[in-house]
């Protein structure tokens, strides 16, 4: 038995790691020179950019069954977030990690936001988390730092995901530390490529795949042609959806800044919302505060984050967020600027795909994240061997 898997991102990687751990023979089909697809990294004048901000959660639970997270030397964000208002910035914080913190959070929040949480735990009747979030009944601060945070991390600013995936993203963030790895995102998809037993081609394009009676039949761009016994199609959302002739699905975009600094803006290890009345971006961090390996020796690297493919001025972002850190004035020098499109699946609901016959499917589309990816590379493995 023969698999061919389209696409080496991480849900593709996995579906080969569990396949040839059971003893198939597995080759991956790459359109790009190197693994890793929506996982990439810039090496840039000494400094580390991952073409997107973007964070590994140690505590997600396949991540744990697939990755070697001590080889990846993980530096932690702080738990919580810095909310920057138009006149005040407070923190909000995991007290049993920031007992620093905890005054601010009991400031912050009242007895009528500990009932909106726990009704948004229990809210079963919307449909969205928008309205999951407008029913819970949080005070005006609250909820606009949730609809910050969540924006992010979904690439949704409109907020359509299911309550559920709403929940199970506030879930994992309460129950773990996002992370980055010292070397850049991109060696988790190079640890994962690492793999015994698979070969993997890059710099290879499936233009159609066609079932056979017997056999699947995949045609590269260059024109050759490739059989297999069973195929599955990782190649994230919209070319997924090419390859199998489907319904596109709702996607969305994140756009993030890199700026190098000679003086340190903020010794903060948090994440800053831009929760202003007018917000230019989403969020911004030092992030050689937290990992110091993405900056050169006595130089900075700040990221600044926003929702959507902007078009806005790096000089103009770079001043929204020294306000945000408290330290306007400071030169910064733009590294490069990530537009990523598509980022993530909007997680509406709709279910995207199941398997057909010899052909299955791997990817974040039914749960937009690293978790989602690398548990349905798992599940497609083990659909495709045991038919
Ligand atoms: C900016 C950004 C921020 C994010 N932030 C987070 C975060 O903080 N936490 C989190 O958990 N998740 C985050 N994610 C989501 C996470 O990165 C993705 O869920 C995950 O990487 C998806 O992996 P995948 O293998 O399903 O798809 P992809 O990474 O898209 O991989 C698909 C692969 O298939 C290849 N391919 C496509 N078509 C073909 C073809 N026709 N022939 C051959 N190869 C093909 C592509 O080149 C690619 O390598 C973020 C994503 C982005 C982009």
């Amino acid at each position: 038995m023969h698999t061919v898997i389209v696409g080496a991102g991480i849900a593709g990687l996995n579906s080969a790691r569990y396949l040839a751990q059971s003893g198939q023979s597995v080759t991956v089909l790459e359109k790009n020179s190197k693994p890793g697809g929506r996982i990439a990294t810039d090496h840039i004048d000494g400094f580390t950019c991952d073409v997107g901000f973007q964070l590994l959660n140690p505590q997600y639970p396949e991540a744990k069954k697939s990755l070697n997270l001590p080889a990846l030397d993980l530096h932690a964000f702080s738990r919580g977030a810095v909310i920057c208002e138009d006149n005040r910035q407070f923190m909000l914080s995991d007290p049993t990690r920031h007992p620093l913190a905890l005054p601010s959070l009991l400031r912050e929040c009242s007895v009528t936001d500990a009932r909106a949480a726990y009704s948004l735990l229990k809210d079963r009747e919307s449909t969205t988390f928008d309205q999951a979030l407008e029913r819970a009944g949080f005070s005006a601060s609250l909820k606009r730092a949730a609809r910050t945070f969540l924006a992010a991390v979904t690439a949704d600013s409109s907020l359509e995901c299911t309550p559920e995936f709403g929940r199970k993203l506030i879930y994992y963030f309460l129950k773990g530390s996002p992370s980055l790895p010292a070397q850049g995102m991109e060696a988790i998809a190079y640890q994962m490529a690492d793999l015994d037993g698979v070969t993997i081609c890059y710099s290879t394009e499936i233009v159609e795949i066609i079932e056979e009676d017997q056999r699947v039949l995949l045609r590269c761009s260059d024109g050759k042609e490739l059989y297999a016994d069973r195929v599955i199609i990782a190649g994230g959302p919209l070319e997924s959806a090419y390859l199998l002739d489907s319904e596109v699905p709702a996607t969305g975009d994140l756009t993030t800044w890199w700026f190098a600094a000679d003086q340190r803006p903020t010794a903060s290890t948090y994440l800053h919302l831009d929760c202003s009345d007018s917000p230019l971006i989403n969020h911004a961090a030092v992030v050689s505060n937290v990992c110091p390996s993405y900056a050169p020796a006595g130089q900075h690297l700040i990221q600044a984050s926003v929702v959507g493919s902007s078009d806005l001025e790096a000089e103009v972002v770079a001043q929204r967020v020294q306000r945000m850190f408290g330290c306007e004035g400071d030169t910064w020098r733009l590294l490069t600027c990530h537009r990523v499109s598509p980022a993530l699946p909007i997680m509406t609901g709709r279910s995207a795909w199941s398997p057909t016959g010899k052909l299955a499917v791997a990817g974040d589309f039914n749960q937009a994240s690293i978790q989602g990816a690398l548990a349905s590379g798992r599940q497609a493995a083990s659909l495709s061997s045991s038919q």
